[in-house]
């Protein structure tokens, strides 16, 4: 299904992000992973998913609070991959504490990675997808930016940023064959979520099962936690020829969270 489409997922060495990789590579497209961990583990994640989809999967190590290694990983993908025809911005922080005692070198921290990062991306992106007349933009928000919750000033800041930015990159390029979307995730299973899963464990003698049970029954009506796989399915359809008439929606994927 894309076939010789090239890709850059930013936060792509775990969780969402990853998921979203191999979903784009099973179907075809080169990709450019991103992220912070172990070069080891890096390496061996990009091998494997080399070796399982049979495309080109490069891996550039840029921190997204550095617009300079943004620009450099964008170059570097129009290079080692000829071009970028789909972005997806995936990479982001949390941190909980109510706003007066929020660590403002933590707040500006999210905002670079959660937010700035995207418009550093976007624009490169922008140029390189005019030039083909067709381009996928997706920015990994969050129910928290159409809503907000106690003690999270910083992540609900950038994610209702991130969700304006979606908003007139799409208006901006309405017509040209680029759109540009926002997948909304509630509770999905991974290790940015895990502290805050570790914490409601403490009233169940650190059962981490409980803990989870207990996140999803504050806020996510299915009681279930959104898949991976089920949000690169997501980002698939925004690639797809289907969702061209998509952009500057934001695709609530959060059992129920945000209809309440
Ligand atoms: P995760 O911690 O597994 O992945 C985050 C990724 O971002 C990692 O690859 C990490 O290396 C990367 N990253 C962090 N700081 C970076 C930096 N300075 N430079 C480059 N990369 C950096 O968490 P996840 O849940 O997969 O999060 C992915 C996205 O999904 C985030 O934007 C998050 O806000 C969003 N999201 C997650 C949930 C959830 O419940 N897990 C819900 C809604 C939205």
């Amino acid at each position: 299904m894309l076939q010789g489409k090239r890709a850059v997922i930013t936060g792509s060495t775990s969780g969402i992000g990853l998921g979203i990789a191999a979903a784009l590579a099973v179907q075809g497209c080169s990709v450019m992973l991103n992220g912070l961990g172990d070069p080891d583990r890096i390496e061996q994640q990009r091998q494997h998913l080399e070796q399982r989809s049979g495309v080109t999967v490069r891996y550039h190590g840029a921190d997204m609070t550095r617009p300079e290694e943004i620009r450099d990983l964008m170059r570097a993908a129009v290079e080692q991959l000829g071009g970028v025809d789909i972005l997806v911005n995936s990479a982001g922080i949390q941190h909980t504490a109510p706003v007066e005692a929020f660590p403002p070198a933590t707040w500006d921290a999210i905002i670079a990675i959660n937010l700035s990062a995207s418009f550093h991306t976007i624009r490169a992106a922008v140029a390189s997808m005019r030039g083909n007349g067709w381009g996928r933009i997706i920015n990994i928000a969050s129910v928290h930016g159409l809503v907000g919750s106690a003690n999270k000033a910083g992540y609900v800041a950038a994610k209702h940023g991130l969700v304006g930015l979606t908003k007139v990159v799409a208006l901006e390029n309405a017509g040209s064959g680029i759109t540009c979307n926002a997948i909304c995730p509630g509770w999905t299973r991974t290790e940015l979520i895990e502290p805050q899963i570790a914490a409601r464990a403490q009233a169940h003698g650190g059962d981490l099962e409980a803990g989870g049970r207990d996140l999803l029954a504050e806020k996510q009506p299915s009681k279930q936690f959104v898949t991976i796989d089920q949000l690169g399915q997501c980002t698939l359809f925004l690639c797809s020829d289907a969702a061209a008439q998509v952009t500057g929606a934001t695709l609530a994927v959060d059992g129920g969270w945000t209809a309440q």
